[in-house]
């Protein structure tokens, strides 16, 4: 399995992508940053994507994403989430104000847009993956996705300010390879962490290790606290990666 990192931080600024992952080219988990990064083959390529939440850090390329394929597509893109994500997408983006409404558009050969509201540990077919969403720890519903192919499964947790609660997801999946995790902001941001529903570092602290043997990788933190929560993540003194944009990690 190929993890392609378009972008991993929770937040936009230059040099800062918004979260957006690419599995094995053709899935993305989260649409923070794939008109921005792919070119238009790559974009092409892309027939599914799960979103975890429709804050805008997660989705704020899909409207670009649709546009851009639409004239020409063959074949519907798929978004899947549950049933509140979908939701929301649809009355406060693809409303036919913000943003043309997708599912109801339809060139030559194909409609433009599908949803898949999927729920909670009942796995589903994603191309040739297959996967299970659980429940994060959010201020709106958030999910987590476990991608499996048949030699391996990675978990990507959404935002979330529970990790403790990913561990316990995490255990007994014996050929889990990664979590990639969230940590936003430092730990004198605790009170706006448990508020906001993110990650300070001494939230994760307790949680260690996730996995006896899957890689950390951390991911979403904000721009601009970068340095100060890398110093206090290393500080943990437990084996992790930070992620960078444009990072590829083969499993
Ligand atoms: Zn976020
Ligand atoms: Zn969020």
């Amino acid at each position: 399995m190929k993890l392609h990192v378009l972008g991993c931080s929770g937040g936009s600024a230059p040099g800062h992508q918004p979260t957006s992952f690419l599995v094995d080219d053709c899935v993305a988990i989260d649409g923070g940053a794939i008109t921005t990064v792919l070119c238009e083959e790559g974009q092409e390529k892309i027939d599914h994507v799960l979103i975890s939440h429709c804050h805008l850090d997660h989705v704020a390329t899909l409207p670009f994403l649709l546009d851009n394929r639409f004239a020409r597509q063959r074949r519907p893109i798929r978004f899947y989430g549950s049933e509140s994500t979908l939701d929301d997408l649809k009355t406060g983006l693809f409303n036919n104000r913000i943003w043309p409404d997708f599912t109801q558009l339809k060139n030559r050969k194909s409609v433009a847009l599908e949803l898949q509201i999927v729920h909670e540990h009942q796995p589903f077919p994603v191309a040739h993956l297959k996967v299970t969403a659980h429940t994060m720890v959010h201020p709106i519903p958030c999910f987590g996705f476990l991608v499996e192919d048949a030699d391996s499964s990675i978990f990507i947790a959404g935002d979330t300010s529970d990790a403790d609660a990913i561990r316990a997801f995490c255990a007994d999946r014996p050929t889990l390879k990664a979590i990639v995790l969230e940590v936003s902001w430092p730990d004198r941001m605790e009170e706006l962490g448990r508020i906001a529903g993110h990650v300070v570092p001494k939230f994760l602290a307790p949680a260690l290790p996730l996995h006896p043997s899957a890689e950390l990788l951390i991911s979403h933190v904000k721009p601009f606290y970068r340095d100060e929560v890398l110093t206090e993540l290393r500080a943990l003194g437990a084996p992790m990666r930070i992620l960078e944009d444009g990072d590829v990690l083969t499993f």
